[in-house]
């Protein structure tokens, strides 16, 4: 145990709040209660050493702020909301840059849907009639555009073979793992007295009659109410205080293959309408657009983090253990779609074959790209655990959120890093409540500086 934490276990308080997980989701949430309510006794904990080590890492993801325009399996309803909260995210960055000069927060692209073939570019047509009331910005555009913005997509691609684009300017790429870092440092500014403990695991919660008691492996700490915002970890802590047990989580691990430079900004594929996972896209790395990153992939694994074998048996916990999670598991994976498409995902992993199988997918955007110029990015890419509803038997979109007895808990797949700062504000709105509205959340500001 550092002193630091010693001394902070000896204070003995009750918090008002304690979030467990210091990823995006608990750092944004630590934000806004720190800067937009009068809440004073507020705690984060963190199991790692420092914050976004796991899915918020900028090398565990797809470092992309989706706000639903070019994501082609989101409904105009789904990308109405993810709209809302990605731009709040979108006003956090670009306050920062300019007021505070963060300058390593996010780099600006270029960003792309590409329809390939009639069919899509039909789809494409007909998509864009709708979503341009949503998104204004966003430019059809037909081969000779896409092959001035995007040569590479063009070039050896048959002249024959119909190309359709939407584009836009407000490609975000954003290190997530800088923005956890970010939201840290100005919500201490905010309140100097927040209590943050890294290397602080939670071990077991339990709940008293009007708090909860957090063991931890330094000790124990007490809070009024709690905001679990743990990823996949989240799941299985609920299940230890009786919620979501109808579900579980499909660990669904993404990797990517790197090239030199070949697209200037993003570019993403139509996606297969079954697949909660995002299609397969382009993208210029946020720190350094002399390289391109292709994913990414989608295999399911059995641990709730990526290269990290310890958590193994946390990931059966989540899973849940009975008839029910395994019947549902067979049922969604022997859709032919999905079958097909895991079995595939599999293999772009392995050495050898997996490159030779995977450049297909690259030649979708890329069709001259050589063997060459591409590489398995080695212990790149974290995993998305995916909802699956035992009642139900599906595999659910998205993110999920429990709400309990003055306990919150999220479960944040892709887009979870983008909505962030919606989910803090839902969080911090029912935090009020479960604290009897003694405290204040200054909503009107927050909605000013950031909606
Ligand atoms: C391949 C891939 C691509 C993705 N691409 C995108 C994208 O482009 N855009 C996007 O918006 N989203 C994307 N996502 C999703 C995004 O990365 C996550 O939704 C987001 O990072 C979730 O943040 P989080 O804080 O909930 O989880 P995490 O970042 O995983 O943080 C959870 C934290 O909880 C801590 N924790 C866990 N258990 C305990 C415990 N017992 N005690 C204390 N602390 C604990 C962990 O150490 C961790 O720091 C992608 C995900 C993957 C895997």
């Amino acid at each position: 145990m550092n002193d630091n934490n010693e001394s902070k276990m000896s204070d003995n308080i009750k918090y008002d709040v304690l979030i467990v997980g210091g990823g995006v989701v608990g750092t944004a949430l630590l934000y806004t209660l720190s800067k937009y309510t009068d809440i004073e006794k507020i705690c984060l904990i963190e199991k790692y050493n420092d914050f976004g080590l796991v899915n918020s890492d900028s090398n565990k993801n797809s470092q992309t702020l989706h706000f639903g325009d070019i994501e082609t399996n989101y409904s105009f309803e789904k990308a109405q909301s993810v709209k809302t909260m990605a731009d709040m995210v979108m006003n956090y960055l670009e306050k920062e840059k300019l007021y505070a000069n963060e300058n390593n927060l996010f780099s600006k692209y270029s960003k792309m849907v590409l329809a390939v073939g009639k069919d899509q570019s039909d789809e494409l047509s007909k998509r864009f009639s709708t979503f341009t009331k949503l998104f204004p910005h966003l430019r059809l555009i037909g081969r000779d555009e896409i092959g001035k913005l995007e040569p590479r997509v063009v070039e050896g691609r048959k002249p024959d073979e119909e190309i359709l684009a939407l584009v836009t300017d407000d490609g975000y790429s954003v290190d997530y793992n800088m923005l956890c870092h970010s939201f840290v440092n100005n919500a201490k500014k905010e309140k100097p007295g927040l209590t943050i403990m890294l290397d602080t695991r939670l071990l077991k919660i339990v709940k008293n009659s009007d708090s909860f008691t957090v063991k931890t492996n330094i000790g124990e700490i007490e809070a009024s109410t709690v905001v679990i915002a743990a990823g996949g970890h989240s799941l299985m802590i609920a299940k230890s205080l009786g919620y979501g047990r109808n579900l579980s989580v499909l660990s669904m691990a993404g990797s990517f293959y790197t090239a030199p430079k070949v697209l200037n900004g993003k570019v993403y594929t139509i996606q297969v309408a079954k697949l909660p996972f995002a299609a397969i896209h382009g993208d210029p790395e946020v720190h350094n657009a002399n390289i391109t990153r292709f994913g990414p992939t989608a295999k399911p694994i059995f641990q709730l983090e990526r290269h990290n074998m310890s958590t193994f048996t946390e990931y059966w916990k989540t899973f849940g253990f009975g008839l029910s999670p395994i019947i549902s598991l067979f049922k969604i994976m022997f859709d032919k779609v999905l079958l097909r498409y895991v079995a595939l995902n599999f293999l772009y992993d392995l050495p050898f074959i997996g490159k030779r199988l995977f450049i297909r997918q690259i030649m979708m955007i890329v069709p001259g790209i050589k063997m060459s110029e591409i590489k398995f990015a080695k212990g790149i890419g974290g995993t998305r655990p995916q909802i699956v509803n035992n009642t139900t038997r599906t595999l659910e979109m998205g993110e999920a959120k429990l709400s309990g007895d003055k306990i919150i808990f999220n479960i944040t797949p892709s887009p979870g890093a983008s909505t962030c700062l919606g989910n803090a504000y839902s969080d911090a709105s029912k935090i009020v409540e479960f604290l009897d509205n003694k405290y204040k959340f200054r909503k009107e500001a927050f909605e000013k500086d950031l909606m």
